[in-house]
């Protein structure tokens, strides 16, 4: 089984798109219950970290190199 690792910063891309038509989140806190926001519309959302592991396609790692 695949581990998606994940922290503070990240981008998560979805399996399923928010009903805003965004499929990507940020993380905001990780813990035994993570907290999300979506970049679409900006709502925040706590999920269980088993229950969020589910939903992720792909993690984006935040990277300060890559900024801009
Ligand atoms: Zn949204």
């Amino acid at each position: 089984m695949q581990i998606l690792r994940f922290a503070q910063g990240d981008i998560l891309h979805m399996k399923k798109k928010h009903p805003c038509g965004d499929e990507r989140f940020r993380v905001l806190r990780t813990g035994s219950d993570v907290r999300v926001r979506c970049e679409g519309c900006g709502r925040d959302m706590t999920f269980s970290r088993i229950a969020l592991e589910k939903m992720i396609r792909k993690v984006e790692a935040d990277d300060p190199s890559e900024a801009n």
